[in-house]
């Protein structure tokens, strides 16, 4: 079979080797689409597709041993190609070149660092149907919502390209006669990025953004399961004429304890900004206490999801749906426990059932298809986990609930269960998953107790139509963000982040930018003197 991309041969041979044979097909009622929904891409522009070679300081390399590593389509599991393996020598190259780029990068102007924002928007704007196409190959996602994540993505460098030249300090009244006291804001220095898998894109905008507009240089390891989106994100940062070292991408799959341990302990490193689990997050808060860097984390989630008697059934319905299933359920800000009323949780249980029955689980290519892969067999196993779980302490599965080998090892049938207690696995861990456990509740104040009980506090939802209620569960919900009404948060110009283990920090928004800034204070003495005559 011909290659489509410029991959390696051994990459090229493999493209056409499945890694595992279908089946039949399933006899549930969601409905799986056939095997031929495992196409490969054909991208516009081939160029993007960057392989065996990551970017750094302007220049496409490999890594100095020579070594790489098999990226696979998680619908088909197909080889799409192999990314370098980085250690920490080759990455100790990346933080020299953001090193040596810092200090002239933060000499530009707001307004000159803003314009090369905006043209690295404008590239990905352009090329969205290709990026988007990258997202769904090497994560799963449809198409729809890959399309949907690469707007998104672009939207944070549109948002920080327009947050760069509008960066004040203050004047400040002081308390000494004749001092006179103003702040400035500067940028941290050098930082290192790490994102997950789970939005290839949207997770490194989210950071380089507000990076490059405060005037910072980047060094940012590129997710394992899904480098190649990154790395074309460093070819269209190539074409907006980034200066070379400012942005820097490395790639790793079983050296990224290495390179995570360099990125968190060089002194050269000023900030790290981490988007992850909560056990990889401990892990790097304590490696970077011995340089004391500034850090942002944002870390699992297990959002509680809330619909009260009084709530607009079909609202409530379309918001579970969207919060819980997007992505195969694979968000941090997934709903993760669905709380309903007594009085209104047999019809919404039947009346959300029937919409995740009419799911279509498939390859992200295929039109139609609104339900992808899940990223691995891990996932796979902590989901079928969680339902087998569930079903032996006395939850009952009302929809899906079984793996879906017939389209291949990472599906998973987007299942519904009722008559969930808080002792089922589900109810205290993140299932990253197609599974929406539906617990019912009697009070507001038995809800909000049981919501809060979670060790971590990302996102959290409601739905109520009492205005008093409104105001008082959003206050009284321990976590980050809260949708009222909606299902759906996520906004260049929102703040995002959590609480408690979910981390600290906050990405978008105004806030955004000064995760990489420091505020400088000077004071100027002898000020104010009587005017000379
Ligand atoms: P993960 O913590 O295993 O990996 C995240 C990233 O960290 C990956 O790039 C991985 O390669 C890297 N990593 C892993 N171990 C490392 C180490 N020792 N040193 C340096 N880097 C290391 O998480 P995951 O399973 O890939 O992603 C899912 C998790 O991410 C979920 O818990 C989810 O809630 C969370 N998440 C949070 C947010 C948020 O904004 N709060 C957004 C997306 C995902």
């Amino acid at each position: 079979m011909k290659p489509l991309f410029r991959t390696t041969a051994s990459a090229a041979r493999t493209l056409s080797r499945p890694r595992f044979q279908p089946s039949t097909l399933p006899s549930l009622c969601i409905r799986p689409t056939s095997t031929m929904s495992h196409s490969v891409p054909k991208l516009n522009d081939p160029s993007l597709l960057k392989t065996d070679a990551a970017y750094v300081n302007g220049e496409w390399v490999k890594a100095k041993s020579g070594k790489t590593f098999e990226v696979h389509d998680p619908s088909s599991g197909k080889l799409i190609g192999s990314a370098p393996e980085f250690d920490a020598a080759d990455t100790q190259k990346a933080i020299d070149a953001a090193a040596v780029a810092f200090p002239s990068f933060k000499a530009k102007t707001g307004r000159e660092r803003s314009k090369l924002l905006r043209k690295w928007y404008d590239l990905m704007v352009e090329n969205a149907e290709d990026i988007a196409k990258l997202i769904t190959w090497e994560n799963g996602k449809p198409l729809a919502d890959a399309k949907g994540e690469a707007a998104y993505a672009a939207s944070f460098f549109e948002w920080f390209s327009e947050e760069a030249p509008r960066v004040y300090g203050d004047t400040i009244p002081a308390s000494v006669a004749g001092n006179r006291v103003v702040t400035i804001k500067e940028p941290v220095g050098v930082c290192g990025l790490i994102t997950p898998w789970n939005f290839p894109a949207a997770m490194i905008t989210r950071k380089i953004g507000p990076a490059l507009a405060a005037g910072c240089t980047v060094v940012a390891k590129s997710p394992g399961e899904t480098p190649f989106t990154s790395l074309a994100l460093a070819a269209l940062a190539h074409r907006a004429g980034i200066p070379k070292g400012v942005v820097n991408i490395v790639s790793a799959l079983k050296n990224t304890a290495e390179v995570g341990e360099l990125l968190t302990t060089s002194p050269i490193i000023k900030k790290v900004s981490f988007t992850g689990s909560t056990g990889v997050g401990k892990l790097l808060m304590k490696q970077s206490s011995s340089t004391l860097k500034k850090l942002s984390f944002e870390l699992g989630g297990n959002a509680p999801f809330i619909v009260f008697d009084d709530a607009d059934l079909d609202v409530a319905v379309a918001g579970a749906i969207a919060s819980k299933f997007r992505s195969s359920g694979q968000t941090c800000v997934c709903a993760n426990r669905l709380f309903i009323q007594a009085g209104i949780y047999d019809k919404f249980a039947q009346a959300f059932a029937a919409k995740v029955k009419d799911f279509k689980v498939g390859g992200g290519y295929t039109e139609g298809v609104t339900h992808g892969p899940l990223i691995h067999d891990r996932a796979i196993s902590k989901v079928d986990a969680h339902v087998r779980d569930a079903e032996k302490k006395g939850g009952k599965v009302i929809q899906g609930g079984q793996k879906m080998p017939e389209l291949g090892p990472n599906f998973f049938q987007p299942t519904v269960i009722t008559g969930m207690t808080t002792e089922m696995a589900l109810a205290s861990e993140e299932t990253f998953g197609p599974v929406a456990g539906l617990f019912k509740f009697s009070t507001e104040e038995e809800v909000v107790k049981i919501a809060n009980s979670a060790e971590v506090g990302l996102a959290g939802y409601f739905f109520s139509k009492d205005i008093q209620r409104v105001f008082r569960v959003a206050e009284a919900l321990e976590v980050g963000m809260v949708g009222v009404n909606t299902g759906l948060i996520s906004d260049a110009a929102a703040p995002f982040g959590g609480v408690k283990k979910s981390g600290f920090g906050r990405e978008g928004s105004k806030y955004g930018i000064a995760e990489y800034q420091v505020t400088k204070m000077i004071t100027y003495g002898g000020m104010g003197q009587p005017l000379q005559k």
